[in-house]
């Protein structure tokens, strides 16, 4: 007999290969780590071994995996020569390059330490991410082009683990962070690929909604938040869905949460308050409030972290407006879980919420083959950052302002106000 634990491993195995990924007959697959280390923690092991079955069950020819350790990228900033740091791998980009090329899948598993590089000399630190940025950069252009289907998913390490729950010991924080990830994944109780592609379809069909409706405004209320935030005639709402260029239907997070679009740069105006935490820079914002003007911050205050807060809204001209606006119910389950995951894939869905900074091409019609300018016209904002904030809570209420002026309720009480 299997256990629950393994049983639950490979519906999210299945869930994952099948629903997210949709990897083809034919296809090979590799399977990495964080970007930095360029590979998986051993500690992932058996998701890594159950993704491989899947992925050979599923037509797969050849499944190959990046292999990395923590611990020698801990004894490279130990011992290796200072000046060393701008060195990166030679034939990492390459192969990463032409596996993509070839039309093959990728999946990277998230299990890394949050606090790994904590504390270690930040001018290598920083050297060490900019090579890899740049080494990286044609694979991460490929990528965000979606040239093929690729997946994130996590896995519960013993470090994160213990950094999400930081009451229980160790072996216990990493059963509850499995749970966490079951449970938003949609493998706790259903078949894995008919949990999680019930949900995809429902976020789908929630977002032809709201594309349907061509709000120009929407009003948030509640706990702090009188805002209104204005929408680009043309914005799109995006749910967790992407074709490949090869056609390949994927939904590329594990999990996902969010209906998102672009909000115009100079429409916001009013207060909004955060609804929980935000880790920007090692550093913990909490309980703030941002005031708008015409698009643009013009008060900033916070309980702890005010100067950090204020720091990151003036990283450059961009970054005191709008580039996201998104869309999550409070009864999801990340929301529910109230914790900090220290993980973008679970934060950045943890709530309703909006990010200063850098708007998404793709969440406006055309965006992708505009001019900076004609981009900037239409209401895009652009900045070197984009950082989303969660504002979204159990007495929110927001309403959509259709272009003849007649208004809608969206969400009541932090839920969705219509039945779809
Ligand atoms: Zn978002
Ligand atoms: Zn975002």
């Amino acid at each position: 007999m299997v256990s629950n634990f393994e049983a639950r491993l490979e519906r999210y195995a299945d869930a994952a290969i099948h629903a997210g990924l949709n990897l083809q007959r034919g296809q090979r697959l590799m399977m990495i780590g964080p970007r930095l280390t360029g590979g998986v923690a051993p500690e992932a092991t058996p998701l890594v071994r159950a993704l491989a079955a899947t992925a050979y069950r599923a037509g797969s020819p050849l499944v190959e995996v990046l292999w990395g350790d923590e611990a020698l990228q801990l004894l490279r900033f130990r011992d290796a020569i200072p000046e060393s740091f701008a060195q990166y791998s030679a034939w990492l980009p390459k192969a990463l390059v032409d596996h993509i090329e070839g039309g093959h899948a990728l999946l990277s598993i998230y299990a890394n330490d949050p606090d790994l590089l904590a504390g270690l000399p930040a001018d290598r630190v920083s050297a060490l991410q900019q090579a890899a940025s740049r080494g990286l950069q044609q694979f991460s252009e490929l990528i965000g082009k979606n040239s093929t289907n690729w997946l994130v998913v996590s896995g519960a390490a013993e470090r994160w683990a213990t950094k999400v729950f930081p009451e229980d010991p160790p072996h216990a924080a990493t059963d509850r962070l499995w749970d966490a990830i079951f449970r938003m994944c949609r493998v706790e109780t259903s078949d894995g690929v008919s949990g999680w592609s019930a949900h995809l379809e429902a976020l789908a069909r929630r977002c032809g909604h709201l594309n349907a409706r061509h709000y120009s405004t929407l009003r948030y209320r509640g706990g702090g938040t009188n805002l209104s935030v204005g929408l680009p005639g043309d914005h799109v709402w995006v749910s967790g869905r992407s074709t490949s260029a090869r056609g390949v239907a994927f939904a590329p997070n594990m999990p996902t949460e969010e209906l998102f679009t672009m909000p115009h740069k100079e429409r916001a105006d009013g207060v909004v308050r955060s609804s929980k935490p935000l880790s920007y820079g090692g550093v913990t914002i909490e309980d703030f409030t941002l005031r708008f003007v015409s698009g643009r911050i013009v008060e900033a205050c916070a309980a702890t972290g005010e100067a950090v807060l204020r720091n990151m809204i003036a990283s450059d001209d961009g970054a005191a407006r709008l580039g996201e606006l998104a869309l999550v119910p409070h009864s999801s389950p990340i929301s529910q879980s109230g914790r900090l995951f220290y993980n973008t894939l679970f934060d950045e869905n943890a709530a309703s919420h909006l990010a200063v900074g850098s708007a998404y091409r793709f969440t406006l019609q055309g965006g992708e083959r505009m001019s900076d300018e004609a981009f900037a016209d239409a209401g895009g904002n652009r900045s070197m950052i984009h950082v989303d904030f969660m504002i979204g809570h159990e007495t929110l209420d927001i309403d959509g302002v259709r272009e003849d002026g007649t208004t809608e309720p969206i969400m009541r009480g932090g839920e969705w106000a219509c039945a779809l």
